[in-house]
């Protein structure tokens, strides 16, 4: 591996740390940070890597070193205080939790009263909340008697309530008092490149919140399958998804799939498609995408 090489990875490394920092609502006043910052500024300090000494070379990877050891007793202290990933391994059903803002109710006025705030988070927000819990007790329940002849409208109820409460989440952390601008680094870059810049995105993304029709969502996302950046609007969140979710294994129940052979027994459908399942294909994407970990509430 060359120098240049050598860098280009740490960098990559460097900013795969700041996302994991900033997952975890990693305080920007703890230590850990600057320490990231650092680096950061001395690998971009270097002009040419291929022309680096060999001491500056085994300086920086003795900084490297270093951080490693630092982000590893950081985890590990966190952990212990119980406040990271690894102490609540998976939500168990009915267990969701109100996410605590990461500002005080009145830190994004002008551009948000504190009421507004205040009331959208312990009364609209909880309500999600609860539904949830709810909507995934009483499936358990359906689980352990059989008796699936509420499934439509608990599965209603956990679509609703479920994205309810996550787009939530995503939303209290993606608004800081200390916001605005425009992205840089890794982000920067994925926004022109596909949507030719921040201005050009910005203003679909505007116009797609601005018109969506009744209630819902202008949502940024991340496509795993094309990598590339798209801009989605939702109406009403609940028709029939929890977003922030990764599908693993989907079955097509459009009359297309099955009624040449089928005609209206959709169920015989449904029975005989057991018989096809790929379970190799949806292990491996769930291996995939259980890698992708969030804080839960
Ligand atoms: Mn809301």
């Amino acid at each position: 591996m060359g120098f240049s090489e050598y860098v280009k990875k740490v960098l990559h490394w460097n900013e795969e740390l700041k996302d994991l920092l900033e997952s975890e609502n990693v305080g920007r006043n703890e230590e850990i940070w600057g320490k990231l910052d650092n680096l950061t500024e001395i690998l971009e300090g270097i002009e040419n890597p291929e022309t680096m000494s060999e001491e500056e070379l085994i300086g920086l990877q003795f900084q490297v070193e270093h951080l490693h050891e630092e982000m590893e007793k950081y985890f590990r202290q966190r952990q212990h205080a119980g406040g990271m990933i690894h102490s609540t391994p998976f939500t168990e059903p009915g267990r969701h939790q109100l996410p605590p803002l990461p500002y005080s109710y009145d830190a994004l006025e002008p551009y948000i009263s504190g009421e507004i705030m205040r009331l959208h988070h312990t009364k609209h927000h909880q309500s999600y909340v609860d539904g949830l819990n709810k909507a995934e007790q009483e499936l358990a329940k359906a689980r352990q008697t059989g008796d699936f002849s509420l499934i439509k409208h608990w599965s209603r109820e956990l679509a609703f309530h479920g994205s309810g409460h996550y787009l939530h989440t995503i939303f209290w952390n993606n608004l800081s008092p200390a916001g605005g601008g425009a992205p840089s680094g890794h982000l920067a870059r994925e926004m022109n490149k596909y949507f030719g810049s921040f201005d050009s995105f910005k203003r679909q993304f505007s116009e797609a919140a601005k018109s969506v029709e009744g209630v819902g969502w202008a949502l940024l996302v991340w496509s795993p399958r094309s990598r590339h950046l798209e801009i989605l609007q939702t109406e009403k969140h609940q028709v029939m998804t929890q977003w922030d979710t990764i599908p693993l294994l989907v079955l097509d129940v459009w009359e297309h799939a099955y009624y040449l052979q089928y005609k209206h027994d959709r169920g015989k459908y449904v029975e005989n498609w057991w018989n096809i399942v790929n379970w190799r294909n949806v292990s491996e994407r769930f291996q995939i995408a259980e890698q992708l970990k969030w804080r839960p509430f």
